[in-house]
C-alpha cells in the first residue's frame, strides 16, 4: 500500500508531522440551540424547526446540557476551560447547511492546552511534554490545542457514486446537533501514534459518557493533517488534509500512504500542494479533492444572536467532581488492586461498562488475576473467533468466577476448562450449566497417577537428573506429561504434589 518505491533510507531522512481534528457529536436529548430531538436514524426531515433551519427571525438558545458535556470532555482531556468563550459564525454555502453558516467558536474557544498520553515506540519523549508535566516512561503527551463547541450541518445522501450522482437527497435532521471539535498540536509523528491518540481519545470520551463515538453513524469523525520535512528543519512543510476516513485503521493507512507520497514528491523535485484529499479504502490510496488555495474564507464574526458563554468556577468544578475514574488511572489502579498484567488490564478497561462488570465479579472471586486471565485468554479468543462482543458471550462473569474457583482449588484442570468452554460456545450455554451436566471426570486416585508419573520418569532420566541437581522447574515438564497422558483428567493439586515427591525420592 505504498505510494511508490521509496526506500526506507530515503523515508528516514524525513520527519512526518501530523495534526488531527476530531468532531464528536454530543449525546444530548435535544439539539444545541433548539428543542428538536437529537436522534440518529429518525425519518428524514422530521426533527427540524425554524431555529435549526435558520428561518428568518428564529433565535438560538444554548442547550445547557451540551455545555456540561463539552466541559466534561475538556476536563477529561486535561484542558483549561475558559470562563468566558464566544460563539462565532463560520460562513459558507452548502446545500445541507440551510442557514449559510455554522455556529462555532473561533478565537475564544471553550477550552485549550489539553493533552493525552500515548505509548511511544521508542520509549522516550521526542518533543517537550505538553501541559508542562512529565509523562511516565514509555509514553508521551500529545498536546490538544483547543476544544470548542459547534453545531453539525445536515446530511446529503447521494444516489449512485459521488462523482456521477444521479440524485442528491437532503436530510436536515442533523442540522444543529451539538458537536465538540478537538484539535491537536502538529506534534504527532507517526501513523501509529495517530492511531494510539485516537484510540485513547475515544476511550476517554466513552468513559465520560458525552458521546457514543459511533464512527459508522458519524458520531466521531476525524480529519487528518499531515506534512513532512527534512529532519532537523525548523519550518513545517506544506500539509494535506485527509477527510472522510471512517475507521482508525484506515486513518493510519491513509497517513502512511500520504507520508510516502509526499516524500516521493519532494525527492523527485516537486512540491507538496496544500489540498484536501480523500481516502479510497478499496484502492488503499488518497485522491486530491480540492485545493486549499480555492478554499473558503469563512469570514468568522461573533454570533450576534448569542451572548458570550460565561461559566462560573463553580460550574466547572462541579463538572470536574462528576468526572468518572478515567481509563489510564483505572488501569493503574486495577493492576495494583487485582495484581493484573498490563495487557490484561488494558483489555479489561477498554469500556467502562465492561470494567465495571469485571470489577463486580472480581470482588466475589478469591483470585481476581485468574478471573482476568480467563476472560482475556479463554473468553477473548473464542469471542473474537465468532465475531462476538463481550456482551454477547454465552458465558457470564459468574460463570468465569466459578471456573476460576474450580481451577484454583485444583478441582479441574486448565485443559478441562478449555473443553468445557468449547461446549459453552458450541451450545450457547453458561459455564455453570455445562459444568453441572458434564462434571468432568478427575483422577484423584494417587495410585493411578503414580503409575503414569513412574512411566514419565523412566522415559526421561536426563531430566530427572537435572531436577535432582537443582533445576526444580523441570517438575513442570513431568506435570505436563502426565496431564497429557491422563487426557487432562488428573487432579492438578494431587499431581503436583506426587510429581514433586517422586522426583525428590
Ligand atoms: P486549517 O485552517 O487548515 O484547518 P489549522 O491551523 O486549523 O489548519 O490546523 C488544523 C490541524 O492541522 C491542526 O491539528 C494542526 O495541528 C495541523 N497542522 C497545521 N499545520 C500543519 C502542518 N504543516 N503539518 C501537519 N499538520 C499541521
Ligand atoms: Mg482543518
Ligand atoms: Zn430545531
Amino acid at each position: 500500500m505504498t505510494a511508490a518505491s521509496i526506500s526506507a533510507d530515503v523515508l528516514a531522512k524525513y520527519e512526518p508531522v501530523i495534526g488531527l481534528e476530531v468532531h464528536v457529536q454530543l449525546l444530548t436529548a435535544t439539539k444545541a440551540f433548539c428543542n428538536c430531538a437529537n436522534r440518529f436514524g429518525a425519518e428524514p426531515n422530521t426533527n427540524i424547526c425554524p431555529v435549526c433551519l435558520g428561518l428568518p427571525g428564529a433565535l438560538p438558545v444554548l442547550n445547557e446540557k451540551a455545555v456540561e458535556f463539552a466541559v466534561l470532555a475538556a476536563l477529561a482531556l486535561n484542558c483549561e476551560v475558559r470562563e468566558r468563550s464566544i460563539f462565532a459564525r463560520k460562513n459558507y454555502f452548502y446545500p445541507d447547511l440551510p442557514k449559510g453558516y455554522q455556529i462555532s467558536q473561533y478565537d475564544k474557544p471553550l477550552a485549550e492546552h489539553g493533552w493525552i498520553e500515548v505509548p511511544t515506540a521508542n520509549g522516550g519523549p521526542k518533543t517537550a511534554n505538553a501541559g508542562g508535566g512529565i509523562a511516565p516512561p514509555g509514553t508521551r503527551r500529545i498536546g490538544i490545542t483547543r476544544l470548542h463547541m459547534e453545531e453539525d450541518a445536515g446530511k446529503s445522501l447521494h444516489e449512485g457514486f459521488s462523482d456521477s450522482a444521479t440524485r442528491t437527497y437532503l436530510d436536515l435532521n442533523r442540522c444543529g446537533t451539538p458537536l465538540i471539535e478537538i484539535v491537536t498540536d502538529p506534534s504527532i509523528h507517526t501513523p501509529d501514534e495517530a492511531f494510539e491518540y485516537l484510540t485513547r481519545l475515544k476511550e476517554i470520551l466513552l468513559y465520560t459518557g458525552v458521546s457514543d463515538c459511533n464512527m459508522e453513524e458519524g458520531s466521531l469523525r476525524c480529519d487528518a493533517n499531515v506534512s513532512v520535512r527534512l529532519k532537523g528543519a525548523d519550518r513545517l512543510g506544506a500539509k494535506t488534509e485527509v477527510k472522510n476516513v471512517n475507521s482508525f485503521k484506515f486513518i493510519r493507512a491513509a497517513l502512511a500512504y500520504e507520508i510516502e507520497r509526499q516524500v516521493e514528491m519532494i525527492e523527485s523535485g516537486g512540491r507538496v500542494t496544500q489540498e484536501t484529499r480523500l481516502w479510497n479504502a478499496d484502492e488503499g490510496r488518497t485522491y486530491a479533492m480540492r485545493s486549499k488555495e480555492q478554499a473558503h474564507d469563512y469570514r468568522y464574526f461573533p454570533e450576534p444572536d448569542l451572548p458570550p458563554l460565561v461559566l462560573t468556577r463553580e460550574f466547572i468544578e462541579q463538572a470536574r467532581a462528576r468526572l468518572p475514574e478515567l481509563p489510564e488511572a483505572r488501569r493503574k489502579r486495577m493492576m495494583a488492586e487485582y495484581e493484573l498484567a498490563a495487557q490484561d488490564a488494558q483489555t479489561l478497561t477498554a469500556s467502562r461498562e465492561f470494567a465495571d462488570r469485571f470489577e463486580a465479579a472480581a470482588k466475589t472471586a478469591k483470585n481476581p488475576r485468574r478471573v482476568a486471565s480467563l476472560i482475556v485468554n479463554e473468553l477473548g479468543g473464542r469471542l473474537k473467533a465468532l465475531g462476538l462482543e463481550q456482551e454477547e458471550s454465552p458465558v457470564s462473569m459468574a460463570g468465569i468466577v466459578l471456573a476460576a474457583g474450580l481451577l484454583d482449588e485444583g478441582r479441574i484442570s486448565s485443559k478441562q476448562i478449555k473443553q468445557l468452554l468449547d461446549v459453552c460456545f458450541e451450545k450457547g450455554e453458561d459455564f455453570g450449566t455445562v459444568y453441572e451436566r458434564e462434571k468432568p471426570h478427575q483422577i484423584t486416585d494417587a495410585g493411578a497417577l503414580e503409575g503414569l508419573i513412574d512411566a514419565a520418569i523412566a522415559a526421561n532420566p536426563k531430566l530427572v537428573e537435572q531436577y535432582r541437581s537443582g533445576k526444580k522447574t523441570v517438575a513442570g515438564f513431568f506435570v505436563g506429561q502426565v496431564m497429557r497422558a491422563s487426557k487432562g483428567q488428573a487432579n492438578p493439586a494431587l499431581l503436583n504434589e506426587l510429581v514433586a515427591k517422586k522426583l525428590e525420592g
